[in-house]
């Protein structure tokens, strides 16, 4: 492995310091679980690195107008545990995420920098309109997850910028809403999605009044599947209108043939677990 610095600010202004030269090479380091796989295998190769593990203004969950903020150093074992964090697609995208030992390190803003096409916690937060706050020495901006993302691990994050936190507008009372996420893996634990499914579904009597569906792992970045959504907005609940969702989100996506499977496979795959997440989620707000 090759030798860099590594820095341990204790509050966030030191850590903004260490990275306002917006030099590249110097990186935020959270749970390390991407990156230092990524150092060992020369896919990184930072001169240094800023652990943000003792910043506590990153850590911590609360409410304030209405919106969920979930401080960047949230553990994936703590979507677990804490009760604010109860939208069932990010509950379900935790239980499945790697294993325990994994889950106690890796925490969401990391999930969300390493840009993965694959990464399970952002197909929820796709569904569930969720803004990255990003701070620096020069201000605060907060940039919506869909405009974050730009391909595979590469984000409109500057290198002087941190991810402080992830906030989720509140829900609308007026109306059952209910999510849901499925990843399908090779195996039951430690398995990188072959697909992923998000949804988010509001129901006004018999018909869905809004939903939102992400699909993960079928396209250089996760995306949402617009067309399908915009099929079943507004309309009757029904199968042949859930059927012709999933069959629109499979065109929608642009999957590549990898180790794990065929693009063909993962387009089947999609059709089918989009068309069941549909119903799983729909019955889930009666
Ligand atoms: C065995 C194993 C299993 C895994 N299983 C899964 C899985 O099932 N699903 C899945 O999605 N991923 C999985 N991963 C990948 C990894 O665990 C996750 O992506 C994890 O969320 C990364 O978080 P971290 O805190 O460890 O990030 P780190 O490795 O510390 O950092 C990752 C990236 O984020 C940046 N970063 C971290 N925090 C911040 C911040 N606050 N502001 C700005 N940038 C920041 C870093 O600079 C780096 O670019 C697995 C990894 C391993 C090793």
């Amino acid at each position: 492995m090759r030798d860099f610095d590594l820095l341990q600010p204790k509050t966030l202004t030191a850590a903004l310091d260490a990275l306002a030269p917006n030099d590249p090479a110097t990186r935020p380091l959270a749970g390390g679980t991407d990156m230092i796989v990524d150092i060992r295998s020369g896919r990184a190769a930072p001169t240094a690195l800023v652990s943000l593990q003792e910043v506590a203004e990153l850590r911590g969950i609360k409410r304030e107008n209405g919106t969920l903020q979930i401080g960047a150093a949230t553990t994936l074992a703590e979507f677990l545990t804490h009760p604010d964090l109860a939208h069932q697609a990010l509950y379900q995208a935790a239980y499945n995420f790697a294993n325990p030992m994994v889950r106690n390190l890796a925490t969401i803003a990391g999930n969300i920098n390493s840009a993965s096409p694959a990464g399970d916690m952002l197909p929820p937060l796709l569904v569930l309109d969720a803004q990255i706050e990003l701070v620096s020495k020069s201000g605060t901006r907060l940039v919506a997850l869909d405009q974050f993302l730009l391909g595979p691990r590469k984000t409109v994050r500057r290198a002087d910028e941190v991810i402080a936190s992830i906030r989720i507008p509140a829900l609308r009372p007026q109306s059952p809403v209910s999510t849901g996420f499925y990843k399908l893996g090779l195996r039951q634990a430690d398995a990188i999605s072959i697909i992923s499914v998000a949804v988010r579904l509001e129901r006004d009597g018999d018909t869905i009044r809004d939903v939102r569906i992400a699909l993960g792992a079928v396209a250089p970045r996760p995306i949402r599947a617009t067309g399908a959504e915009a099929v079943l907005r507004g309309q009757p609940f029904s199968e042949n209108a859930l059927k012709e969702s999933a069959r629109i989100a499979a065109q929608e996506c642009a999957p590549i043939d990898d180790l794990r499977a065929s693009a063909n496979y993962r387009r089947r795959m999609i059709q089918v677990y989009v068309r069941r997440m549909l119903e799983q989620t729909w019955n889930k707000t009666l």
